[in-house]
């Protein structure tokens, strides 16, 4: 890559339209991994000009899934920054200086074409392959045009671009490429409401933010020539500029997805940043994941903490073909990112998750059985179904058929529960000396181990799926265990 004249200051810029999906997030994350890369700034800017698209909620659902996938911004909407405002509705009058200016050098120009006349255009010239303005108010006599803008008629303004040659522009992973000029549009740059289009307002943005590199997604790679353009009406120097992959679903064979959707298993396929994270998906291992999506350290090298993706971090290695979503490969991530946790972090992980489901768990305990389940958990909303029967004074009533032994009846049940009972009652309350003492009643009572630990599994955890079963006999506790066996004695007696 060239030398880095300039401080970098890159920037997400995102229009809060919708959901924050995993594209967007993508796009962030290696805006976010070049600026610290290179001990630049990242700047978070939001382009809401579009105001008729404009979802109050988006704001919120992109501040927090930047929060949650740890991608801290150093100017922005609540840190600020010398470079503000940094939402584009606050900074109309700047887009006004700038507008005038290019009025005033004859560069772009008052459009009074009406929606019918623009339809027609459209029937007329879409079909020749044409853009659909037709520059009818080009060469209009800017007095009079003023003059009508003055009498409060409604009009855009458009950008005048050059009628012939080419333009060539570069982007950092893609090369040159080169547009002709004649096929490019008049495009609007200010609306009839007097806002800026996206076009004018980030080109301006960046130039005054001083931003050197612009990362996003390759659905910009055709705004590149009018982009330029616009740098050169202003007499601005572009700063460097490189489209990222697009991110394809899992099959390859299309777009992600922009709306969720459930596999023919019924799991849900997320693709918005915020159900990642109420499913439980760690903020390090989405981050090492998507860091991989469109870009790669080496051949091999698949886990990489932050300060690893930081360090390593490079234009160079981003590629320019498309990158597909893999979620089973994000599970793999996932799984290693979470057996790599501490009892006291997964417990601290799981927490909200365990509170969420209603569960009134406390910490100590979760840390206790932390390692029992971290090898089972796929994602953090796992951990309630794992934990609950820990943490009430009653189990939920369950189907006594469960505790039936293979190759047994519900008859043999009492024998073994009570044998069970009696045994544990005078044992102390350990791993190895539970494990010793219930191998001495399956000798007793002449039956297999499974035999004698099923029935007792579901008289204390209610179900047939939980953590092994010496370990949560010990944190549970003699007395919990003991009551539990006494409980489902009776209601076997009473069945
Ligand atoms: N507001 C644009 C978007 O949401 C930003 C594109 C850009 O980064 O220039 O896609």
């Amino acid at each position: 890559m060239t030398a880095l004249t300039k401080p970098v200051r890159v920037r997400y810029a995102p229009s809060p339209t919708g959901d924050f999906h995993v594209g967007g997030a993508r796009t962030a994350l290696f805006n976010y991994l070049f600026a610290r890369h290179h001990g630049g700034n990242f700047i978070l800017r939001i382009e809401d000009t579009d105001q008729k698209r404009y979802n109050p909620e988006a704001v919120n659902w992109l501040l927090n899934g930047l929060r949650y996938l740890g991608l801290d911004w150093d100017e922005g909407p609540e840190v600020g920054g010398e470079y503000g405002p940094y939402v584009q509705t606050e900074r109309l009058s700047i887009y006004q200086h700038y507008c005038q200016q290019l009025l005033d050098n004859d560069l772009a120009y008052r459009c009074f074409a009406t929606p019918e006349e623009l339809d027609e255009m459209r029937r007329e010239r879409k079909p020749k392959g044409l853009p659909t303005y037709d520059r009818r108010y080009r060469d209009y006599d800017p007095a009079k045009a003023l003059e009508r803008a003055d009498s409060g008629e409604s009009h855009v303004i458009r950008i005048k671009l050059p009628l012939e040659g080419n333009i060539t522009v570069h982007d950092a992973i893609r090369g040159d490429i080169t547009f002709q000029n004649e096929i490019l549009e008049d495009v609007i740059i200010v609306k009839s409401d007097g806002i800026p289009t996206y076009h004018m307002a980030n080109v301006i943005d960046d130039h005054l933010m001083e931003i050197s590199h612009i990362l996003r997604g390759d659905e910009w790679v055709s705004s590149m020539p009018l982009h330029i353009h616009l740098y050169n009406a202003f007499g601005w120097e572009p700063p460097t500029m490189a489209h990222l992959p697009v991110i394809l679903n899992p099959t390859g064979k299309g777009k992600m997805s922009k709306r969720e959707s459930r596999a023919p298993d019924g799991q849900i396929l997320p693709v918005f940043v915020r159900t990642f994270e109420e499913l439980g998906y760690l903020s390090d291992a989405m981050v090492n994941y998507m860091a991989l999506v469109g870009w790669s350290y080496d051949d091999k090298t698949e886990i990489m903490d932050r300060e690893e993706l930081i360090e390593r971090f490079s234009l160079d290695r981003v590629n320019a073909s498309p990158a597909s979503w893999n979620y089973e490969k994000l599970n793999y991530f996932n799984g290693v990112y979470m057996r790599a946790l501490t009892p006291e972090a997964l417990a601290k992980q799981i927490m909200p998750y365990v509170k969420e489901a209603g569960i009134n768990a406390d910490y100590d305990t979760l840390v206790k059985i932390a390692p029992f389940i971290q090898e089972r958990l796929n994602v953090l909303s796992d951990a309630p179904q794992w934990v609950d029967f820990f943490f009430v004074d009653e189990l939920p009533a369950y189907d006594l058929n469960m505790l039936v032994p293979k190759k047994m009846s519900l008859e043999d049940v009492p024998s073994i529960l009570k044998t069970a009972h009696d045994i544990l009652a005078q044992t102390e309350f350990n791993h190895d000396a539970i494990d010793a003492a219930l191998r001495v009643g399956v000798k007793t009572l002449g039956i297999k181990a499974g035999q004698m630990f099923q029935p007792i599994r579901i008289a204390v955890c209610g179900k047939m799926v939980a953590p092994p079963l010496f370990n949560t006999l010990e944190i549970l506790g003699k007395e919990t265990t003991l009551k539990r066996l006494e409980q489902t004695l009776s209601r076997l007696e009473q069945n």
